[in-house]
């Protein structure tokens, strides 16, 4: 039976070692190590979207991630000082994705519409998502 610890942000599978979580760089430093057990396979079905750059790099986003500096995408985002470390999160409902910008400095914006804080918006496809006017990414659904 092999070790994990699981990070309490996004639910990620780490090995025992790690102090900062592979997937979203939270810190489990303090996360209890517990036995690996096989995911449910609701975990492995959930809802699943791009973000894509326009430089043609992807970022994945599954229902509840978020996004930002040291979240989800963060290999993508860090070089855009600007965007928050904790940006935006996406949640899946009934086949229609929303946004949530989480208190940012910077703002988010869908063509160039600015999110109130704390208002889950609907994304459609190929809509222009930027954070803090900074990223620019296209809506993949
Ligand atoms: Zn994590």
């Amino acid at each position: 039976m092999s070790c994990v610890k699981v990070c309490p942000t996004c639910k990620a599978t780490n090995a025992p070692t790690e102090v900062m979580c592979v997937r979203c760089l939270g810190d489990i430093s303090g996360v209890a190590v517990e036995e690996d057990r096989p995911s449910p396979p609701s975990q492995e079905t959930r809802p699943v979207m791009t973000l894509k750059t326009s430089d043609g790099k992807d970022i994945i986003v599954h229902d509840g991630d978020v996004v930002g500096r040291m979240a989800v995408g963060a290999d993508v985002i860090e070089p855009y000082k600007t965007v928050s470390r904790r940006h935006a999160r996406f949640t899946c409902e009934d086949g229609n994705w929303y946004i949530e910008d989480l208190n940012t400095t910077n703002e988010t914006y869908i063509d160039d519409v600015r999110l109130s804080t704390g208002k889950k918006v609907q994304l459609l496809s190929n809509q222009r998502l930027t954070l803090s006017s900074a990223l620019e990414l296209i809506v993949i659904i």
